[in-house]
């Protein structure tokens, strides 16, 4: 599990960053919201988990989650906000935040808030999915081919998943779209196609037939 501190107190970092590494976690930091903002856009799927202080230098916390948010970006945000003010939780909850923590706070209470956000929901399917040569444990977000880990982003990932879950048949952009991606997205990019190509290269990995089957006019279908 990876985590992503973003505070400009850097007594208060270094202790986290210790805390939490004691506790088996891989932690980085950044100091500002444009920094944040900028690493995040590029890279979300790096991250499980970002714990972000609303005060800031430059663009504040609650700017950074919301325009996180605005690209459509999921990632789980505990927000630490400095004062117990009403007007503070719900800007950082009307941000996206997913939860806050008021400082000062406990470091035992860090924790389990972390740990409520890192838990998966709860799990009505199978956690296990098997298609010819490919396995994914959506509990342990692993996939494998003839035993062969395929490393995967998380979008790349729920793709998998859903047309794992779906094999045999064709999904239109549009099922795709609504599963894997936020409603806001605008429908008429070509994110679909780009991720599908991405994951097709990585599953196949330079074999013959593609296990991805592109159906003209209609979607992608996974070879059952
Ligand atoms: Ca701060």
């Amino acid at each position: 599990m990876r985590i992503l501190i973003v505070e400009d107190e850097r007594r208060l970092v270094g202790a986290l960053k210790r805390g939490l590494e004691r506790e088996g976690y891989a932690v980085d930091a950044l100091f500002s919201g444009e920094d944040a903002a900028a690493g995040l856009e590029a890279a979300p799927e790096e991250y499980d988990v970002v714990i972000l202080d609303v005060m800031l230098p430059g663009i504040d916390g609650v700017q950074v989650c919301r325009d996180l948010r605005a690209e459509g970006i999921a990632i789980p945000i505990l927000m630490l906000t400095a004062r117990d003010s009403t007007r503070d939780k719900v800007l950082g909850m009307d941000s996206g935040a997913d939860d806050y923590l008021v400082k000062p706070f406990a470091f035992e209470e860090l924790l389990a808030r972390l740990r409520m956000l890192l838990r998966r929901p709860p799990v009505l399917l199978p956690a296990q999915l098997t298609v010819g040569e490919l396995v994914l444990d959506s509990a342990r977000r692993r996939v494998t081919r003839r035993g062969r880990e395929i490393r995967l982003t998380a979008k790349e990932f729920a793709l998998l998943e859903l047309l794992m879950r779906n094999a045999g048949q064709v999904l239109s952009r549009e099922q795709i779209m609504a599963h894997v991606w936020d409603a806001e997205f605008d429908s008429f990019s070509n994110v679909v196609d780009v991720h599908v190509k991405n994951l097709r290269k990585k599953v196949d990995d330079g074999r013959g037939d593609s296990l991805l089957e592109t159906v003209r006019e209609l979607g992608y279908r996974l070879r059952a």
